[in-house]
């Protein structure tokens, strides 16, 4: 699969976290609508707490971050103060990137705002809190989850912005190779045992989940999840979120699920043994179970199992496959340059990042994963490719820089 340049302005990549999605690259602000820069430099020289006054309103500054945030595909949006400022990032396909800075004053109201808007107490700065709130934007609904820290500069808050990607696609959407793609879509239509996605933090296990799922989804079957929290919403799916405060654990959740008549049950991550017992349970009464765990490699899952207490046993009797995946930082094809480079004593030919504006200059844009399968059965799946053989058909399609995927080709 390969991106395409369908203009100069507008075009497709696959990524795996927004799978497939279209994002137009404004080229200059348009005269009516005030840049992201533009809003902050007002609100920094002139804010108001209401709309009703000359300047920037705190709330439409909250409003113009959060649009903006959403419209570049960012996952969170960092706020982060330094000496006497606040900086401003987003996390954009699992990279930071400085978006502007706010002045102090600015910052405090904009703070109060924000815990007025997520119930959280306004006159505690110096504990932790948690909260949310809804954003309602052109089309989308968006979730935003509220995370402060006290930090020794001040409060240091994560917004995390849920629910802009409701277009998630099929299997064949994410970028796997065909041979993988192919012997994933045989292991899961089996509809039995448990599939496994593994990887480190950010690797887009929900993702590939979700996008399997979507795959095996027919209006017969009763599909139902424990999610925490529930990124995507999916149509015709009964998804139900961990509570925070402990009242509804994985473990309880799954037990309560198993008397809804299922026939598919995704807990998202199995992180503790008693949810591994209700994991293995809800796999061994029958049901198609899908989790994720946090392991670097296919084979971390077993050990990882282990340290769960999982007996032996029921490992190689109900796992059906285990997908350990990672994401690397795809090259944006606006802008790459030729490159050569040396491995195992050869030379070979690739590309390497440059920077433009459709890629904020970073060289990159969209990820892809590169992943290892395991799969226990006795059928064999032939030619599925290795790591290395991914990593190599990437860099030859101009997708991945050599130096960014040389350690892990090496560890590999
Ligand atoms: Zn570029």
């Amino acid at each position: 699969m390969t991106m395409k340049n369908t203009s100069s302005q507008k075009y497709t990549h696959f990524v795996h976290e927004e799978v497939s999605l279209t994002t137009t690259v404004t080229e200059k602000p348009s005269k009516k609508k005030a840049s992201i820069e533009e809003v902050l430099s007002q609100a920094n020289k002139h804010f108001t707490l209401s709309k009703n006054e000359s300047g920037i309103a705190i709330p439409e500054l909250l409003e113009a971050l959060i649009k903006d945030a959403v419209a570049q595909s960012a996952s969170d949006i960092h706020l982060f103060p330094r000496n006497q400022t606040v900086a401003i990032q987003y996390r954009i396909d699992g990279s930071l990137y400085m978006i502007g800075q706010l002045h102090e004053n600015v910052w405090r109201a904009l703070v109060v705002h924000i815990k007025v808007l997520g119930n959280l107490n306004i006159a505690e700065s110096y504990l932790p809190q948690g909260g949310r709130f809804q954003k309602s934007l052109d089309t989308k609904n968006i979730e935003v989850r509220i995370s402060t820290h006290p930090t020794n500069c001040g409060e240091s808050i994560v917004l995390r912005l849920l629910g802009q990607k409701e277009n998630f696609h099929h299997l064949s959407q994410i970028g796997f190779l065909p041979n993988l793609q192919k012997a994933i879509i045989k292991v899961i239509q089996r509809n039995e045992g448990l599939f496994i996605v593994t990887g480190p933090t950010g690797s887009g296990k929900t993702t590939t989940l979700y996008a399997i799922l979507q795959t095996i989804q027919t209006p017969h079957l009763n599909i139902v999840t424990l999610e925490q929290p529930i990124e995507y919403r999916m149509k015709g799916v009964k998804q139900t979120e961990i509570q925070e405060d402990g009242k509804l654990s994985f473990e309880a959740g799954v037990r309560s699920l198993l008397r809804q008549d299922p026939d598919i049950i995704l807990i998202g991550e199995t992180r503790d043994t008693e949810t591994a017992k209700m994991v293995f349970r809800a796999t061994m009464t029958g049901h198609q179970t899908f989790t994720t765990l946090h392991t670097k490699t296919a084979q971390g899952v077993l050990q990882r199992l282990k340290d769960l207490d999982v007996p032996d046993t029921y490992v190689k009797e109900n796992i059906s496959g285990v997908l350990a995946q990672r994401l690397c930082r795809c090259l944006c094809h606006t802008c790459k340059k030729p490159h050569q480079f040396t491995y195992n004593n050869k030379t070979y030919k690739g590309f390497r990042p440059n920077g433009c504006k459709a890629c904020r200059q970073s060289g990159y844009l969209g990820r892809l994963p590169i992943a290892e399968f395991l799969v226990f059965s006795k059928e064999k799946f032939e030619n599925l490719p290795t790591i290395e053989e991914q990593i190599f058909f990437h860099i030859e399609k101009g997708n991945l820089f050599f130096e960014d995927i040389q350690s892990f080709l090496e560890t590999a």
